[in-house]
């Protein structure tokens, strides 16, 4: 029976929010969400906000499916936990590991179920390493990610990540396994050369550092088909075959952390699809249960999970909510709504197209000096100069400024940086997709008017 100001009072006093300036929030509180239905939510002011993000990019599916909570709420009746340590399995989780490897390319035969994205990369590192101590090349010790990356918050997952923010937040990261390469940033690293080019140039950068470090001693290259967090930055053609041919000619597995681009935002049911790419490993998360439920997978080809299997023995990692019987259940019914209302197939084909001209058209925008989508995952960075590219001083916080423009306005519309991201829900139909661009141009027009330009 709290006003809006009492919750947030309590939320204050007891609530550490993730990624967030406490102290600053003592200033500004926090919008308090109450309820979600398709894109939107409503706040304790009974305000309706566009949900810009898809929550973090996982509610594809839309928010207050019945389906979901029904489907949830009969596992649960019928049986709500399941260990799957000691030689013990459960039906829900074994049909979602079989209906996951079906949409899977041929060699993608196994999965391992974590909670969390994370936690998914902690298993697919941990599986990368047992993989080469059992082939006998324990040297093969070293991970390459990328500048920018986001994999997420544990050591590992934070050290895989390119943002050094994260590595001065606690630990001793990044762990001194890891090493960072250049990204496929056309517009901060490719300027004058054409796309093509530039994606085979990006790609080199990985056997530079391949050479540098000795392919006897590295493990796996791990990055997201496009990266979501670091700013919508969208690989050209070109960058993933001659990745993929660079690990193949060096012996170093391929990990796609397919945990954002999973399940549909690059208007195919898999990142690898849309690229091309044959990873030894995958991990999906947030789509898998449209953000209903927690629940990530592991998905490993044949060639890992023979060795792990065949020579492994007892493999000493797993989580006591891995193959969680009502997270496996919400995924399950998840992937049947989206294939059976085909609401993949009907994004790419309608949405798309008009998502990418929407974001286009903010190309000529004062502020804007890079427009960038795959699929329904858009970025608009903003700069100071668009001739030179310069970007604006950090302390201006230019980029959390036009997000506040879009939430006085009803627009969930995020900040990475000075990059403005949107990553509506799939089922966004064509006019709330005009209104999203209406509010973001609003919000960017009114940021350029307070910084005088
Ligand atoms: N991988 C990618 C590409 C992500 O974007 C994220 C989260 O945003 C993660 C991993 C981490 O997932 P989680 O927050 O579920 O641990």
């Amino acid at each position: 029976d709290l006003d809006t100001q009492g919750w947030q009072v309590l939320d204050r006093a007891h609530y550490l929010h993730p990624f967030t300036d406490h102290a600053g929030l003592r200033q500004t509180g926090s919008r308090v969400a109450v309820r979600g239905e398709g894109i939107y939510v409503w706040d304790t002011e009974g305000k309706r906000i566009i949900d810009g993000l898809s929550g973090l990019g996982c509610v594809n599916i839309g928010y207050g499916r019945r389906e979901l909570v029904t489907a949830a709420a009969e596992q649960m009746l019928e049986l709500s936990y399941c260990q799957s340590f000691f030689k013990t399995t459960h039906r829900t989780a074994v049909r979602l590991a079989e209906k996951l490897t079906s949409m899977l390319p041929g060699h993608l035969n196994h999965v391992f179920f974590q909670s969390s994205g994370s936690e998914a990369n902690e298993t697919a590192t941990r599986l990368a390493r047992r993989y080469w101590d059992l082939e006998g090349k324990p040297g093969k010790k070293l991970f390459i990610a990328r500048e920018l990356a986001y994999h997420g918050s544990t050591h590992m997952a934070a050290s895989l990540s390119g943002i050094p923010p994260m590595h001065y937040a606690g630990g001793d990261i990044p762990l001194s396994n890891v090493h960072h390469i250049r990204t496929a940033y056309q517009y901060r690293h490719g300027a004058g050369m054409d796309a093509a080019e530039f994606g085979v140039v990006a790609a080199g950068w990985l056997e530079e550092k391949i050479l540098e470090l000795g392919a006897d001693n590295v493990a796996a290259f791990i990055a997201e088909p496009a990266q979501s967090a670091g700013g919508a930055l969208c690989p050209p053609e070109t960058y993933w075959p001659e990745i993929q041919r660079i690990c193949r000619k060096y012996d170093v597995l391929l990990i796609a952390d397919e945990v954002v681009m999973g399940f549909g935002r690059t208007g195919k049911w898999f990142g690898l699809y849309k690229y091309g790419i044959e990873p030894d490993i995958m991990q999906l998360g947030k789509g898998i249960t449209s953000g209903y439920l927690p629940l990530s997978a592991t998905v490993i080809g044949d060639r890992v999970a023979d060795t792990l299997i065949d020579k492994g023995g007892e493999w000493a990692h797993g989580y006591t909510y891995s193959g969680h019987p009502t997270c496996c259940a919400v995924a399950l019914e998840n992937i049947r709504i989206l294939d059976e209302e085909k609401i993949i197939e009907n994004a790419d084909a309608t949405l798309v197209p008009l998502f990418k001209a929407g974001i286009e058209s903010f190309a000529d925008h004062p502020l804007i000096g890079d427009a960038r989508c795959v699929g329904l995952m858009g970025g608009l960075e903003i700069v100071k100069d668009k001739k030179t590219r310069e970007s604006y001083a950090y302390e201006a916080h230019i980029g959390d400024h036009c997000s506040a423009e879009a939430l006085k306005r009803g627009l969930a519309f995020r900040a990475n940086g000075d990059t403005m991201s949107l990553m509506p829900p799939l089922i966004t139909t064509p006019d709330q997709l005009a209104e999203i661009f209406a509010i973001a141009r609003e919000a960017l027009d009114a940021t350029a008017k307070h910084f005088g330009v």
